[in-house]
């Protein structure tokens, strides 16, 4: 019988792959896992909804936010784009009885796994390399040049944190990297 209210923190950099490995890992009813809904001061991207993917801010909502202290913790993660995940998330989903998994970038991963300690695994996805990372971001067509440029440059200042996470997950093969998410959730959420 798994235990309750048990953190899952997948950071990688941008283009990785979370999203993809985050949604099919959910998908697996038998790990009773949430996401945690982020806020962010970024606009939508074309089919994101508020209150699905993010909670949407705007940038002056976001800062009344912090000064409230209503985040766990947050990040400018690029220049004046702000994402944080809400204390109120967290416990919406534990007072439920259920596992968080979270998307975040990777300092505020490792500010997560300081903060909730043994309750938390923290999973860094590493690409195969920057350049398939690039060619990711390309593909996936939600960025502009310039944006892709900003987030590959991030990635390699980003590579260097993976040693701070409890475990280190290659996504080359997609279903061999979700498969080795699963066996390392189940194992947490087991102990
Ligand atoms: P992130 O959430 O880390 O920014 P996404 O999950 O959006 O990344 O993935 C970035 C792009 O790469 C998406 O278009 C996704 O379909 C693709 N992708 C994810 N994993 C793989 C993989 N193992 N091989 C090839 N493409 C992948
Ligand atoms: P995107 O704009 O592609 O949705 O996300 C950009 C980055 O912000 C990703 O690396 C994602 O993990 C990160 N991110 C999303 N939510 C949070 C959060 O609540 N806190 C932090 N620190 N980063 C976040």
């Amino acid at each position: 019988m798994a235990n309750k209210g048990k953190i899952i923190i997948i950071s990688a950099p941008s283009g990785t792959g979370k999203s993809t490995i985050i949604n099919r890992i959910i998908a697996d009813t038998s790990l009773d896992l949430q996401f945690s809904i982020s806020a962010t001061s970024r606009e939508p991207r074309k089919g994101e909804a508020h209150g699905v993917n993010y909670y949407f801010f705007t940038e002056d909502d976001f800062r009344k936010a912090v000064a409230d202290g209503r985040f766990v913790e947050w990040e400018e993660v690029y220049p004046g784009r702000f994402y944080g995940t809400l204390r109120s998330e967290i416990d919406r989903i534990t007072s439920a009885g259920h596992n968080v998994i979270m998307d975040v970038d990777v300092k505020g991963g490792v500010n997560i796994k300081r903060i909730m300690g043994a309750d938390a695994l923290s999973v860094f996805v590493q690409p195969p390399s920057v350049e398939t990372l690039r060619q990711r971001l390309v593909a996936r067509a939600t960025d502009t040049p310039e944006q892709i440029e900003q987030r590959v440059a991030k990635a390699e200042y980003e590579m260097a944190f993976a040693p701070q996470f409890d475990r280190t997950v290659v996504n080359d093969d997609l279903h061999t990297a979700v498969e080795d998410v699963r066996k390392l959730v189940k194992d947490f959420i087991s102990e």
